[in-house]
């Protein structure tokens, strides 16, 4: 299981948010903006990118007039369940149907009719990145697909883990519409390396979920990473015993190997983690249990700390039990 991580984003936002207004206070006119700054805009997910454009005036026009900053179009959080069919058919209109990658991630109040009419409109779109919009169904998904096959054009690269009721069916037509990977497909996917960069460039293989060999379901389905397990796939590929889902293989969030139940450590953050990798990580001073490198941030100093890195670190849950509720106890 996996904490929600709203929080988090909602930090780094904030973070971003300061940074920004502090650039603002600098920055009096477009004069003193360098060029590149223009360059980054390409690279910015939406929320970031309409942040970027309360800077100044320079910044707001490039923003809105561009095409170059709308060709790649990024939702996540904190913008993810705030985005409308609406406002998506607003933002991606201003690629003016150049758009290449549109990635929604668990953008929940997005409908198949919306995605049809930016594929309809984005004729050059090849990455779709749409997992856990749940709004979205296999039976729509395969339309905009064949929308774009009507016109000639195919997706490199299609992820729809978490869209719920893909039957093998459905899974073997959206592949169908797809071209072929142009990397090897036989390249290990693993789960530690997936998890940590969901959305990454090179090396996608051209759609996220497989038919898992365990369950028969539509699924993630990971390679093993564990040394042992991976010369045994080098010789049977498809018949390893460890290659599976989640909801088949437990895996370390770690290493991405395999765990089993009398080897299974947890981490604070409730991830599943090899005995390995739990010796290595650095252990909350009251319960003895580690946060997953992931979730570290969620850390607090011990009490009398200035935040030197010797003396350790308390999770949330001692935290609350042991000094949040001792202050309150000395305050009453
Ligand atoms: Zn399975
Ligand atoms: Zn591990
Ligand atoms: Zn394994
Ligand atoms: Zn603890
Ligand atoms: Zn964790």
């Amino acid at each position: 299981m996996e904490i929600d991580s709203d929080t988090e984003n909602d930090r780094e936002h904030e973070a971003i948010e300061k940074s920004i207004q502090s650039m603002s206070i600098n920055v009096s006119s477009s004069d003193s903006l360098h060029e590149a700054l223009f360059l980054v805009l390409a690279y910015l997910p939406v929320y970031e990118l309409v942040v970027m454009s309360e800077v100044c005036m320079a910044l707001r026009e490039a923003v809105s007039k561009d095409v170059l900053p709308w060709l790649n179009i990024i939702v996540q959080n904190p913008l993810s369940s705030r985005l409308s069919d609406d406002i998506l058919i607003k933002i991606t209109s201003k690629s003016n149907g150049r758009l290449t990658t549109l990635a929604l991630i668990k953008c929940v109040n997005i409908t198949d009719d919306a995605l049809q009419r930016v594929i309809q409109n984005n004729p050059f779109i090849h990455k779709l990145y749409i997992p856990g919009c749940t709004g979205l169904t296999p039976e729509g998904i395969t339309i905009a697909l064949e929308i774009l096959s009507q016109q000639n054009h195919t997706l490199n690269i299609l992820h729809i883990n978490g869209i719920y009721n893909i039957t093998k069916h459905h899974f073997k037509t959206l592949q169908s519409h797809l071209k072929p990977a142009l990397h090897d497909q036989k390249k290990p996917f693993l789960y530690h390396q997936y998890r940590n960069s969901p959305v990454n460039k090179e090396g996608d293989r051209n759609i996220d979920v497989e038919i898992c060999p365990r369950c028969d379901e539509v699924r993630l389905v990971y390679d093993c990473s564990r040394a042992t397990c991976y010369k045994q796939m080098r010789k049977v590929w498809f018949k390893t015993d460890c290659k599976g889902c989640l909801i088949c293989i437990a895996r370390c969030v770690e290493c991405g190997g395999c765990v089993d139940s009398e080897e299974m450590e947890q981490a604070v953050c409730f991830d599943v983690l090899c005995t390995d990798c739990w010796l290595l990580l650095p252990k909350c001073n009251f319960c003895n249990r580690p946060y997953c490198n992931q979730h570290s941030n969620l850390q607090s100093s011990p009490p009398g700390d200035q935040g030197s890195s010797t003396s350790g670190f308390v999770c949330q849950i001692c935290h609350a039990k042991f000094i949040t509720n001792v202050v309150d106890n000395d305050d009453e």
